[in-house]
Order: structure tokens, then sequence, then C-alpha cells
């Protein structure tokens, strides 16, 4: 049976996410920024909490790990400490593990940069990829513990799942990243397309999230560094693909 995914908002512009089995009722938290908007989602399903899914140390999604762990007595998974101590971790997880979530696996993709930490779960029979604040819709995380070649390595990593899976990112910034990516790639028909498609979900105050891999391939700058056509964009033709991710992700802290 195929797994249920729900999204809801959390904090000020943060996605919560639960993704249930309905063979074993075994529902996931992937991450938790606050305990109130998670618990309400389940109850509105009709779930029980067993697993939260961590993908990085920041305040901001493991705020409700604690108090939904008492809760529910949730299996807490968490990266490997490579910055910040995550608290209530029962498992550690890096690259190439597999997590159960009932029925339900997640492949562990280790996605450094945005933190030394940062993981990103892959249900690649729901094709489904949490990317949290590694890869969101038409940008990506900023580089705050890692490098920028890491962080590029990072993206790449995601870049190569294929095309129908869906993005389910950590934080709702599809507009201000529509905006910025603009001013790169003016005339990408891909990235227009997208515009037009996120102003129309957020005047009906709907979330711009999932979106496809297929589709972040051809719209989204971050992704596309080792494009001509992104080089020219910031006028750094023949420059390697990380330095103009890294030119990208300045002009963007500056935006
Ligand atoms: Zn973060």
């Amino acid at each position: 049976m195929a797994a249920e995914i729900r999204l809801f908002p959390c904090l000020t512009d943060n996605f919560g996410y639960l993704i249930h089995d309905p063979a074993t009722k075994a529902t996931a938290s992937i991450d938790a920024p606050e305990a109130g908007p998670v618990q309400k989602a389940l109850e509105r399903e009709g779930w029980t909490l067993t697993d939260i899914l961590i993908t990085h140390h920041h305040h901001d999604h493991v705020g409700g790990v604690a108090e939904l762990k008492q809760k529910y007595g949730a299996r807490v998974v968490a990266p490997h400490d490579k910055s910040a101590r995550i608290a209530n971790v029962d498992q550690r997880v890096g690259q190439g593990d597999v997590v159960k979530v009932g029925g339900l696996l997640a492949r562990v993709l280790e996605t450094p940069g945005h933190t030394l930490d940062h993981v990103s779960y892959v249900f690649d029979n729901d094709k489904a990829l949490f990317a949290a604040d590694t890869l969101f819709s038409i940008g990506c995380g900023r580089v705050f513990e890692g490098n920028y070649p890491m962080m590029w390595d990072s993206l790449l990593k995601l870049r190569a799942l294929p095309d129908d899976f869906k993005l389910y990112c950590g934080h709702e910034y599809t507009a201000a990243n529509v905006k910025f990516a603009l001013t790169i790639e003016p005339d990408n028909p891909a990235l227009k397309a997208r515009a037009e498609e996120v102003k129309r979900l957020r005047s009906e105050n709907k979330p711009t999230i999932p979106t496809l891999l297929g589709d972040e391939k051809k719209a989204n700058v971050f992704l596309r560094a080792d494009e001509p056509s992104v080089a020219a964009g910031v006028r750094m033709k023949g420059a390697s693909a990380v330095e103009v991710f890294a030119e990208i992700r300045e002009r963007k802290n500056k935006s």
C-alpha cells in the first residue's frame, strides 16, 4: 500500500510532515519544528506517532521532539553528531542506512553544507524526498557550517534522484526564491512557468510544496550551476560549477 503524506505549516515558515503506512499504521514525523501542529495533524488523521526522523540539529527542526517523544513514546532517528548535539535520540544514522517506518523504507543520504550533520530521507518506493534545508523549491539552504564544494556535492546527490520524485523541503521560501532566480535566468521557460504557478498558489493561500524533482532540475538555479546559461547569468562563463554555485549562493545571501 502506498504511503500517505501530509504537510502543514509550523512556526513562521517551516513545514511539518507526516508520512503514514496504512498497512502497519506506523507514522513518522519528518523533523518536529514544534509539537502542537504535529499533534493536531495526527489527531485530524487518527494516526499515532511511531517515529521522528530528524534531518539536522537546528532548533526550528527539533523544537518539538522532546514533547512528542514523551507523549507518544516515538523512536527518534537522527544523524550522527557532526556539529551540535541533538537530544532524545534512539538511533543514529548516516549515508546509506535504511530506516523502517512500519513497512516503509527511508534511505539516508548525507547532505552536509547547511549544517555538517544534515541528512535527507528518500522513500524510494513512494518517490518522496525529504530534503529539509539542503534543497528548497527554486532554492537551497544557506551554507552555515560546511563550505561551497560540500554543499554543491550534496545538491548533486539529490539531483541524481529520478525526475518523478517529489521534493518535500523544510521551508515555504519558494516565492522569494523565484524572485531571486529570475535575476539569474530571466529567460528560463521552466522558471517562468514555476513563477506563474507559485503566484497562483500563494494567492490561493496554498503551499508551493511538494514539487517534482524533474521540474526543479529545469528551474532551480542552484541545481543548475553547471549549466552555461546560469554561468552566463552571473557573467562567469568558463568558471567551474562550484565557483558559479558559490557566486549564486552569495548573491542570494545579500538579496
Ligand atoms: Zn536549518
